[in-house]
């Protein structure tokens, strides 16, 4: 068990292309995997960590969801709808200081590959996933959810605030 040290915005590691995933990556989910309920267990939140986000310029994410639970590697969108959405959105690489407002894809189709090898099709997902995988995928191309926000200097609010506007992940205009 490692928690390893989130990386912060700033850093031109979260800006760079990550390499395919290779034999190294069972060591780098479980890294992952800590990393991520150690934030949660702390802030109350959080349920998707990238690779570059523990400094690791690989494509690997890790979920933790009631709906999906596990690692992806080489995870990539196939494929989507044709609505988009607004949905709160933030970053542990922002120390989850602030929501903002971004434009998503409402519904996604994702390709990834298991641990063990095995080509995997995640399809029909909610929202809230679906949302969530974009945000992790963006991560291995160097893409931080600032990109995606809908309107740049009003659309963010302190995480506390968002606490108690009752944690909604979907965002109205
Ligand atoms: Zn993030």
């Amino acid at each position: 068990m490692a928690i390893r040290e989130i990386v912060l915005v700033g850093d031109s590691i979260l800006r760079q292309k990550c390499d395919e995933s290779g034999s190294e990556s069972a060591k780098i989910i479980t890294d992952l995997k800590d990393t991520l309920l150690d934030f949660r267990s702390k802030n109350g939140f959080g349920s998707g960590i990238a690779a570059p986000q523990i400094g690791i310029l690989t494509r690997a994410v890790y979920i933790s969801t009631k709906e999906f639970e596990g690692e992806l590697l080489n995870p990539k969108v196939v494929g989507h709808g044709k609505e988009t959405g607004l949905f709160w959105d933030a970053c542990f690489s922002f120390e989850g200081a602030f929501f903002a407002k971004v434009k998503r894809w409402i519904s996604v189709e994702v390709e990834y590959f298991d641990l063990a090898g095995e080509k995997k099709t995640l399809k029909g997902m909610s929202e809230h996933l679906s949302a969530l995988l974009q945000h992790e995928i963006d991560h291995l191309d160097g893409v931080l959810f600032i990109d995606h926000a809908v309107k740049e200097g009003d659309y963010a609010v302190p995480t506390s605030i968002w606490m108690k506007m009752g944690t909604p992940l979907r965002a109205s205009p």
